[in-house]
């Protein structure tokens, strides 16, 4: 890999963090470091950390300084088949700070690098900094295939993250796709079956994993004082989320098939 294209030293070296975890156990195999970034330019409204959002708050900490955080733990990480997620808020919006980190972790501690990202990413712009050579493995949150819905629970469009997902696949990177269930809001009939129709045509995924929606963070809306935009909503029941897998699975052959011809 190249470092020549690797041109902003400052903001390779700092980035600014939202929180981190040392036993993370959801986001990627095994046990895991999950560092979570600060800084979104989405507005989910099932998002459980809102107070992520803001790019210019957080703690600025520099490669060096979340190594020494995950120094500690290297060995648990390693036996565990696990080893660190980037997530966020969004990682890729400091894309060099984060292609840094994981090349470090790489190459002095050994260990697997998985970025967690909704994907609102330009292609270019991830290349430019090297961030997906540096990660082993991407956990791309798909939300709703239907546009005007997702521009309706995220604030954004999806063109972008279903650009970026068909780089994924052409690049022939290792995906675990993951979906939110939100009753009345993605889990419709015909929104899933494109969702799995969609993920039927990308290649590397490993994984899809189907997330039920939960309100664990409104607590964290009302310390901000924002409505919650949610409100109402339950959660999914086991039934309602094996529905959806149904709808997935079969949209997702459909896909397959595509892929095939
Ligand atoms: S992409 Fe993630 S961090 Fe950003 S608003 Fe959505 S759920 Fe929250």
């Amino acid at each position: 890999m190249s470092t020549s294209r690797h041109n902003h030293p400052d903001s390779e070296t700092r980035g600014r963090i939202h929180s981190l975890d040392t036993f993370g156990t959801v986001d990627g195999p095994g046990i895991r470091f999950v560092l979570f970034m600060q800084g979104c330019a989405l507005r989910c409204q099932f998002c459980h950390n809102p107070d992520s959002w803001d790019t210019a708050a957080g703690k600025p900490m520099d490669v060096e300084a979340v190594l020494a955080e995950i120094e500690p733990y290297v060995d648990y990480y390693r036996l565990s088949g696990g080893g660190i997620t980037v997530t966020g808020g969004e990682p890729t919006l400091q894309a060099p700070f984060v292609a840094a980190l994981l090349r470090e972790v790489k190459s002095r501690f050994g260990l697997h690098t998985a970025l967690d990202t909704s994907g609102f990413c330009e292609p270019s712009h991830a290349d430019a900094s090297g961030l997906l050579d540096a990660a082993d493995l991407v956990l791309l949150d798909l939300k709703q295939l239907n546009n005007t819905r997702h521009e309706a629970l995220t604030g954004q469009s999806n063109e972008r993250i279903l650009r970026f997902a068909r780089h994924l696949s052409d690049l022939g990177k290792s995906m675990w796709i993951r979906h939110v269930l939100v009753p009345g809001v993605t889990d419709g009939y015909q929104d899933l079956l494109e969702l799995g129709r969609f993920v039927g045509t990308l290649r590397g995924v490993q994984k899809l994993e189907l997330l039920p929606y939960h309100r664990m963070g409104v607590y964290k809306w009302q310390e901000l004082d924002m409505p919650y935009p949610l409100d109402g909503v339950p959660t999914p029941t086991g039934q309602e989320v094996e529905r959806a897998r149904q709808i997935i699975e079969a949209g997702r052959a459909e896909g397959l098939k595509l892929r095939a011809v």
